[in-house]
């Protein structure tokens, strides 16, 4: 059977590996990115690279965004040389940014206008699983449309989630992600904590780790807080991003997140102090400075 073409929008973080895996899975692929310079390496392994996200949808059969936030999406969607006007009949839009559901139902009403098939697809995992085609895919749509696309999800993961209707996976993927990041918020708290307390640091640690509060988070952020390694696997701004975008979610539904509210103070003052384009780990760092400035 004939590969389907794919075109990938985003080439951060995770739209890299992501696309270096659809190219290993022989998938012919043409690749669109903001800064020009990222689309590049792709060319050296047989990516077509575009100039627009426009030109990237054109004639592909299912086209996958990876973007920072609702205002590159809607950019790259919607805006001049925007990725959807251009798409072709019959293709499958998939769109796998961390994104607000109320996005994804104003472009799913987009999509849906064209009579193009469209799919929420965030995914969990971080950089490692991008690259090693280990995500995992939190999917909303139309059955028919996810089956389309799923030999080209299947090449990017290790398990796709059949949701629901459009917008299953925003919010799912919100309420994974606000669970992460007060989870990383009161670690920060906990750890910088530890290290005024005059506890053995790696004993502590040890402990919580087998302990209740145990979990796989909290053992890959420790390990960056206490190396302080913030080499990005998930840029600490997006961090702060996402609980934004839950908190506003959840009180759509009439549900406050207070925890999630008093986390993103956290990533703010993070962001505040020049800490935004390092690791989400490095959280703890104006916590470790405070009273000590
Ligand atoms: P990233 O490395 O910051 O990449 C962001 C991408 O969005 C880049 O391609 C960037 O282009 C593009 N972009 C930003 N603003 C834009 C705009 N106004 N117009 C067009 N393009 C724009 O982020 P990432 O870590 O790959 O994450 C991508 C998405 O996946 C985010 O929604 C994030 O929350 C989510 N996510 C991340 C992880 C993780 O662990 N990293 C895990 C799961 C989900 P430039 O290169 O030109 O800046």
């Amino acid at each position: 059977m004939t590969k389907q073409s794919v075109a990938v929008l985003g080439l951060g973080t995770m739209g890299s590996g992501m696309a270096a895996n659809l190219l290993k899975a022989g998938f012919p692929l043409t690749v669109w990115n903001r800064s020009r310079a990222k689309a590049e390496g792709f060319a050296a392994q047989g990516a077509r690279v575009a100039a627009t996200p426009a030109e990237a949808a054109r004639g592909a059969n299912v086209v996958v965004s990876m973007l920072a936030d609702d205002a590159a999406s809607r950019a790259v969607w919607l805006g001049a040389d925007g990725a959807l006007a251009a798409a072709a009949e019959g293709s499958v839009l998939v769109e796998s940014s961390t994104v607000t559901p109320a996005w994804i139902a104003e472009l799913d009403a987009a999509a849906r206008a064209r009579g193009l098939d469209f799919l929420d697809a965030p995914v969990t995992g971080s950089r490692a699983q991008a690259a090693g085609g280990q995500l995992s895919f939190l999917v909303g749509g139309p059955r028919e449309a996810l089956e389309a696309a799923r030999p080209v999800l299947e090449a990017m993961s290790k398990e796709i989630v059949a949701l629901g209707p459009v917008g299953s996976g925003a919010k799912l993927k919100l309420i994974n992600n606000f669970l992460c990041g007060v989870q990383a918020a009161s670690l920060a708290e906990g750890l910088a904590w530890i290290e005024r307390s005059g506890l053995d640091r790696e004993q502590a640690l040890a402990f919580l780790k087998g302990g209740a509060p145990g979990s796989p988070l909290l053992a890959a952020l420790s390990a960056r807080m206490t190396s302080r390694d913030y080499a990005v696997n998930f840029y600490l701004k997006l961090m702060s991003k996402d609980l934004q975008y839950a908190g506003e979610a959840a009180a759509e539904t009439g549900v406050e997140l207070t925890t999630a509210a008093n986390a993103r103070r956290l990533f703010e003052r993070a962001v505040a102090k020049g800490y935004g384009d390092e690791d989400m780990s490095a959280v703890i760092e104006p916590l470790r400075a405070a009273g000590k400035e």
